[in-house]
């Protein structure tokens, strides 16, 4: 196979990981009804996050902060053990987010050209390429201490966050927004023509209800951020930051497969260090850094004179212009000590705030099925997934409701969306068991179980209409789910503003009963801040944010299914 073929099926690689990656980001979506004649039919057809449970540095990532691997992250090892022997061929050929970075790095312009010898310069290796090591010494460090926050520059779980939360929705925004303009004008064929463009994106990239998230501003900066850098610095984000890239590169040190120079054959054009993705020193002169080539083997396939090539056991011709071998990562000991001392260190620091304290943050509302909050910060990797999937868009990413610790884990705002009774998709889409995959009896509860609460309501007397406006209003009670219902009425008769009696219903709420759903304060007809709101006391993730006294079967225990 000529070195062009190879090329050649690299890009392809990168296309269909990049397409396929993006399209279950798409389909983690429910779109059917929730009324099925089998509940438990309620299922996405995909593994939608099975791209994320390839990820080998969130496998580690969770190994060390609780000890276990969930389900589907043995699949790391498809990406680790090969790396040990050929490099780092995920950069190259597999990552979503490389190959974004490839493309945005690529697109010409007369900048780039005017850069010549510039842009030659940019690819030999730089100092900055050794922070990623750093940044992911902290992340280890931080994980072993029970904090897990690979998450946040983790490149699977990064993108999916970003496309999840920020690109899909700005999509649905801007097409509603253009559409609705467009037929603003009044012009027949203008219209039509619109809405046919609509009618033909919207089954492949809008939700059937749109989205908004919360904090999203925060998610696009950074993803932003990290598009436009590639401008600057080609593959800046995989050169200097990810720390996935790194993890990578350490275990591919000693790959047995690697690159060859002839030093006889090298006319020094400099087209393979204008061509280098990794910015690894392919030419002659330098020595090679293995840790940093993302085998995209440009190098090799625009060498004049095929004094590059790729091979298993490379040799080399070694003469003082022509260091053999390969260099060894570029890292310091100190630095190491000192980014695994201040990852530690993150521990402490987040968990001494009074954002951790029990109850110091009444609103955050975590998923159902999800674990002590403990351990949810030890295994939540701020995918997004669940936030995508919740057919109701309750699901956000948190900005400091958990603490910077906490940082876009999920949060539910039932003003927003409430959680739906008969819906475990959440579950089954958290790669990591974060929140655990219920049955419907698990969620809902029967004579023997009791269901899964995620907090509990409370009526604010001030706001509600029958309670302090002398005004009927059974909104709540009507909404409420849970069989029997956990809001009651009490009818009573009060005095309104002109001094007349009125009778009213009265809610009140049965904390026995309540799940914590959200669908009162979801439907609460008083605008703005809602006359009925939920708070996570009584979650069944926790035995002290409670406050009734509790028998031990009262807090459902649940199996982690799929753990190691
Ligand atoms: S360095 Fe990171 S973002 Fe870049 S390709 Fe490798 S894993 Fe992906
Ligand atoms: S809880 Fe949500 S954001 Fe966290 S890992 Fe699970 S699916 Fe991803
Ligand atoms: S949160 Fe509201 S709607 Fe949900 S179970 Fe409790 S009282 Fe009923």
């Amino acid at each position: 196979m000529t070195i062009a073929t190879v090329r050649n099926l690299r890009r392809a690689s990168q296309v269909i990981f990049f397409v396929i990656f993006f399209w279950l980001i798409l389909k983690t979506n429910f779109s059917v009804n929730f009324n099925p004649a089998d509940p438990n039919e309620i299922r996405l057809p995909y593994p939608v996050s099975i791209a994320l449970e390839f990820d080998p540095l969130t496998a580690l990532g969770t190994l060390l902060a609780n000890g276990t691997i969930y389900k589907g992250l043995l699949w790391s090892l498809v990406i680790l053990i090969p790396t040990i022997f050929i490099g780092r061929f995920f950069c190259g050929w597999v990552c979503p987010l490389g190959t974004l970075n490839h493309w945005i790095s690529e697109i010409p312009s007369e900048r780039m050209k005017r850069k010549g010898k510039q842009k030659i310069d940019s690819n030999r290796y730089k100092k900055y390429q050794r922070i990623k090591y750093y940044i992911l010494f902290i992340f280890l460090a931080a994980a072993l201490m029970g904090t897990l926050q690979v998450g946040l520059l983790d490149p699977l779980p990064l993108l999916a966050r970003s496309i999840g939360t920020v690109v899909l929705p700005v999509i649905h925004t801007s097409a509603d927004g253009i559409t609705g303009w467009v037929k603003s004008i009044g012009i027949p064929p203008l219209s039509a023509a619109a809405q046919f463009l609509y009618d033909l994106i919207a089954p492949l990239l809008l939700t059937f209800r749109k989205m908004h998230f919360h904090t999203i501003l925060t998610i696009g900066s950074l993803f932003i951020a990290i598009i436009v850098l590639n401008r600057i610095f080609s593959r800046f984000w995989c050169r200097g930051i990810c720390p996935l890239g790194a993890m990578l590169g350490v275990f591919s040190r000693f790959a047995i497969f690697g690159l060859e120079k002839k030093e006889s054959a090298c006319n020094h054009c400099n087209e393979c260090l204008l061509h280098c993705q990794g910015a690894d020193n392919p030419d002659i002169g330098s020595v090679w850094r293995q840790s940093e080539c993302h085998l995209c083997l440009n190098c090799q396939g625009v060498c004049p004179t095929q004094a590059l090539s790729f091979r298993f056991f490379p040799s080399q011709e070694v003469s003082k212009s022509n260091p053999a071998g390969t260099a060894k990562i570029d890292i310091s000991r100190r630095k190491v000590v000192a980014s695994l001392a201040g990852g530690a260190a993150l521990y402490p620091l987040f968990r001494s705030g009074d954002t951790f304290a029990a109850n110091a943050s009444p609103y955050l509302i975590r998923p159902p099925g999800s674990v002590s909050e403990n351990d949810f910060l030890a295994r939540c990797i701020r995918c997004g997934q669940c936030m995508r999937v919740c057919p109701n868009n309750a699901l956000h990413p948190t900005f400091m409701e958990s603490g910077l610790e906490g940082i876009w884990s999920p949060l539910l705002i039932a003003r927003i969306g409430y959680c739906e009774p008969s819906c475990t998709l959440c579950g089954q889409v958290c790669p990591t068991g974060a929140i655990l995959e219920l049955t419907l009896k698990d969620k809902v509860g029967d004579k023997e179980t009791p269901p899964n609460r995620i907090g509990t309501a409370f009526i604010d007397r001030g706001r509600c209409l029958p309670w302090a406006m002398a005004r009927p209003c059974i909104v709540c009670e009507e909404w409420c789910p849970t069989s029997p219902k956990s809001i009651y009425l009490r009818e009573e008769t009060v005095y309104n503003s002109r001094g007349e009696t009125v009778t009213v219903k009265q809610p009140y709420v049965d904390p026995e009963h309540c799940t914590g759903c959200g669908a009162c304060e979801y439907a609460c007809p008083v605008e703005d801040k809602a006359a009925i709101y939920i708070t996570s006391v009584g979650e069944s993730r926790s035995s002290e944010n409670q406050m009734l006294l509790k028998k031990k079967n009262d807090i459902p225990q649940y199996n982690l299914r799929g753990k190691i």
